[in-house]
């Protein structure tokens, strides 16, 4: 047997967050993630549930009844969304231009899904006449795309012209909205999105463990006349329904302090207000890029789908990403990262999000950028 371990006890390192996510935790947040534990099913827990759907409503811009907190990453959220609307047999249209585009094929396809695809090179947006080529080619039943790709830095502009190919066409809409929910302009109702998920980690500024998820009735009907249950028991809204639906019955113990985590973090969106949030993510966002544009960088995708949240640098020549980050990790406890996928070794992705978005980390991290590209 194993001796006892001698470890001792746990003292992170202090770095600030402005990677591709996690974002800084809200203090808020931390606090009320250290305060008691109740049952999940207790009354006073109902009523924390219900706060939380009224407050995810008001962060999606949406009256979506069905508006919960998915136990699990953001790609939990993502695989209830895509494993619970993609039935065997049924075709997804998914888009090419980033990394997350891919775990949208890779979850439509163990959903029993075919995958067809509409093409944009990495760093570039869908292009609506694209979309509406495709969906005459193959008639998808489900169509998603990213608002915000984390790896390229891309928001997808024209997202009602999008939408409205899509409902043409009888198709429903998933939307990726990890890296914008909270931070960039975001509107499910208004622009006929469907099916939204997102993450707690980025513009929210909340540990991953809890992912909102939003599904409006026409999402929900299919879902619940499927022939098939979903592949996934876990992740099965129908099931799920039982807990965050009229019932409140067990169906499997919620993560009760991420929970209480992402009530705090919606609570401080809903104090700021939503549109002074995405105001106040642009505006940061802008001094971000002003220092590096003065530094001699560029960043990659256009101004026009430029995404405040995640600012994708262009990596000057003869300069090794990795060293930089490596850099500014160890001398100013500040991580930013690189380019993934067809964009490695060329971007740094420079996140900039929720609590983490504030002008005093813009001059930090442009001193210490500076400093590891002398
Ligand atoms: N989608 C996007 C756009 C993301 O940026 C991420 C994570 O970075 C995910 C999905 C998956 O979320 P998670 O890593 O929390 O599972």
């Amino acid at each position: 047997m194993p001796n006892a371990p001698d470890v001792g006890e746990l003292t992170p390192p202090n770095r600030t967050l402005m990677g591709p996510g996690p974002s800084d935790v809200h203090p808020r947040v931390l606090r009320a993630m250290s305060t008691p534990l109740v049952g999940h099913l207790d009354p006073s827990f109902i009523d924390i549930m219900n706060e939380v759907q009224e407050l995810m409503r008001y962060t999606f811009r949406t009256d979506n009844q069905w508006t919960i907190p998915v136990s699990g990453t953001g790609s939990a959220s993502m695989e209830a969304a895509i494993g619970n609307l993609v039935e065997p047999g049924d075709t997804m249209l998914v888009p090419t231009n980033g990394y997350f585009g891919g775990r949208m094929e890779a979850m439509a396809e163990r959903a029993g899904g075919n995958v067809v695809h509409v093409d944009a090179p990495w760093g570039e947006p869908l292009d609506t006449a694209d979309v509406q080529e495709a969906f005459d080619e193959y008639q998808p039943d489900v169509f998603g795309f990213v608002h915000a790709e984390t790896s390229t830095g891309v928001k997808q502009p024209h997202v009602q012209e999008l939408t409205s190919i899509a409902h043409d066409h009888d198709a429903l809409v998933v939307s990726d909205t990890v890296t914008s929910l909270g931070g960039v302009e975001l509107e499910v109702d208004d622009w006929g999105i469907d099916v939204a998920y997102s993450g707690p980690q980025k513009c929210l500024s909340c540990p991953p463990g809890a992912s909102p998820l939003t599904l409006n009735d026409r999402a929900m009907d299919k879902v619940l006349s499927r022939e098939e249950a979903p592949r996934s028991w876990y992740l099965d809204l129908s099931l799920l329904e039982g807990y965050w639906g009229e019932d409140r019955a067990y169906h499997h113990t919620a993560p009760i302090t991420n929970v209480y985590a992402i009530r705090e973090a919606l609570r401080l969106v809903a104090e700021e207000g939503i549109e002074n949030r995405w105001d106040r993510h642009r505006r940061v966002a802008s001094a971000l890029k002003a220092g590096v544009e003065a530094m001699g960088l560029g960043l990659n995708p256009e101004d026009e789908y430029w995404l405040p949240s995640l600012n994708a640098v262009l990596v000057p020549d003869g300069v090794d990403a990795g060293e930089a980050i490596s850099y500014v990790l160890e001398h100013y406890d500040l991580e930013i990262a690189g380019g993934l996928g067809a964009l490695a070794g060329d971007i740094f992705r420079i996140g900039c999000m929720g609590y983490s978005a504030k002008p005093k980390n813009v001059s930090y991290l442009v001193t210490a950028l500076g400093e590891a590209l002398e």
